[in-house]
């Protein structure tokens, strides 16, 4: 019998130079330093008539060019960038409707080889105690997601010989098979669409988790400022490798994974930089496989247990830089949707929804085993970093009520195939707003009649009246009435007790 491998041989394994080598162009990655920071100095101080020109293009759903982009972020003027805010929010409402969709992650795993200078998963912190769910553990936590009223999760796990594919691929089965009861309603429940945050892989590993039936695959190249990466990724780590991780969703897309999300972590370097490399990565995506990301995320450094870096960062972001930050990307890659996590606290939350965020998580537990054991999630020391928005997802959901959004629990879009270049299609012709805005009042209805509480009722039932009036009003459904029928049949068998329809 083979013996199993060590950890050491395991990291040795992981890069596979060819899946690197065959993205490169001329040897080079696509994050060319010396051109990002000359189109950040040549477009300094744009005329206001520019600036209003780069927010026409993205209203007609154009991705920005980076010296687009980089205009956008020179801008000084207050006036200006008011107008940037409120055209980023024209610009997500037009191409995502007015819905804000929710999820929750699921941190499966601890175990980690590297040695991230911001993580509180990183081997070298002995603080942490060291914990990966068993299957069934999985199971439990998903029963406790459910119960709160969520149908999408993000699996998240450390990179470790013992959480590899294999582990992933159980994990997310594990998770579609767990069925719970809503006490309101007494109706069935079960997550519909997982996701996957984990550590960059092979190509041959990317097709095992599209086979066991992923949504989307998100990677974070964390920075992408090469000297940065290097100084806070230890060379002598997989994660070390720049490379290797920028061509992660590279190789997502050649394992037939089209629905991949970019992120870069805020605070280890320069935002401006950061939002140009994010859209340089769109970009080359786009070059290579005709489509971009999916979505996009920008998480904000915060503490982590035993690590200086995280709280005392010459790089952290400000309040006012990251609503900036928001409304750059949002304009420069209008197809993308946007995450804001529960990192941040609810006040920034709630900008930042006004100037393009499409989707949240809530109800947020990080501890490994915290959403079935809260005493694991108390202790700082067993997390990764600390949370901003400890609300339960009935709270946030009145907020974005207040708001003017409406709470979405949609996973139809992969589920009917809109995924990769349909849905990219669709999004830019402005027509993936409409079915989500049909899927977001079906899913909505099926929370306030499930999980909802009496004030989220309150709230939750005229926001449903009113958006089914604009739905009937739209002349786009009303030359599709066949779209429009179904909708009215799946409503009112929704009200009637079944579950889990969508358009
Ligand atoms: N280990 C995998 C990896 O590194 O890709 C996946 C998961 S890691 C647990 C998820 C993300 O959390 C990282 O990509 C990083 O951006 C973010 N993260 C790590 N430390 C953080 C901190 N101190 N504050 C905020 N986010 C952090
Ligand atoms: Fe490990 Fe990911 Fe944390 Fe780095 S960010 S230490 S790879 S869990």
């Amino acid at each position: 019998m083979e013996k199993e491998p060590t950890t050491g041989n395991w990291t040795k394994r992981v890069i596979i130079r060819k899946e690197i080598d065959k993205y490169l162009v001329s040897g080079n990655d696509f994050i060319n330093e010396a051109e990002i920071f000359n189109k950040l100095a040549i477009n300094v101080n744009p005329a206001p008539e520019l600036i209003r020109d780069i927010l026409q293009k993205s209203l007609a759903v154009k991705t920005l060019s980076p010296d687009e982009a980089a205009a956008l972020l020179n801008v000084t003027s207050p006036e200006i960038w008011d107008e940037i805010f409120h055209v980023a929010l024209q610009v997500k409402k037009k191409v995502y409707d007015n819905r804000i969709v929710f999820f929750a992650p699921l941190y499966c795993s601890n175990l980690c080889v590297n040695n991230c200078a911001y993580c509180g998963f990183r081997e070298a912190n002995i603080q942490e105690i060291r914990r990966i769910l068993t299957i069934d553990e999985i199971k439990r936590e998903a029963s406790s997601v459910l119960k709160e009223g969520h149908k999408r999760l993000i699996l998240v796990f450390g990179e470790h010989q013992r959480s590899d594919v294999d582990y992933m691929a159980a994990a997310v089965k594990a998770v579609y098979s767990v069925e719970e009861i809503a006490l309101k309603s007494g109706r069935p429940s079960s997550i519909r669409r997982v996701n996957i945050n984990a550590a960059p892989m092979e190509i041959a590993k990317l097709k095992i988790l599209k086979e066991a039936g992923i949504g989307t695959y998100q990677v974070f190249q964390e920075t992408y400022h090469h000297e940065t990466y290097h100084q806070v990724h230890p060379s002598n780590t997989v994660k070390g490798d720049y490379q290797w991780r920028l061509y992660a969703l590279h190789r997502a897309m050649d394992a037939g994974l089209d629905d991949v999300a970019i992120g870069a972590l805020f605070g280890l370097y320069d935002w401006r930089f950061e939002v140009m490399g994010l859209l340089y990565h769109t970009l080359d995506l786009e070059r290579q496989f005709g489509i971009g990301p999916h979505t996009i995320s920008f998480p904000r450094m915060t503490a982590a247990s035993g690590s200086s870096l995280s709280s005392e960062s010459p790089w952290s972001v400000s309040d006012d830089h990251f609503k900036k930050l928001v409304a750059v990307l949002r304009l420069s890659v209008p197809t993308a949707g946007m995450i804001v996590t529960a990192r941040e606290k609810a006040e920034i939350k709630k900008t930042v929804f006004q100037v393009g965020c499409t989707q949240t998580d809530a109800s947020t537990r990080i501890g490994i085993g915290a959403y079935s054991d809260q005493k694991t999630e108390n202790d700082l020391d067993k997390k990764q970093f600390t949370i901003g928005d400890p609300r339960d997802l009935d709270d946030v959901i009145q907020e974005v009520i207040g708001l003017g959004f409406i709470p979405s629990f949609c996973t139809a879009g992969y589920r009917c195939g809109r995924t990769g270049e349909t849905i990219m299609g669709m999004l830019s012709h402005c027509d993936e707003g409409k079915f989500c805005k049909l899927n977001a009042v079906l899913t909505f209805r099926e929370y306030l009649s499930d999980y909802a509480s009496n004030k989220t009722r309150e709230m939750g039932e005229p926001l449903i009246l009113k958006e089914i009036g604009e739905i009937e009003s739209l002349d786009y459904f009303k030359k599709k009435p066949h779209l429009l029928q179904k909708f009215r049949n799946d409503y009112s068998e929704i009200l009637n007790g079944k579950r889990d329809l969508y358009l």
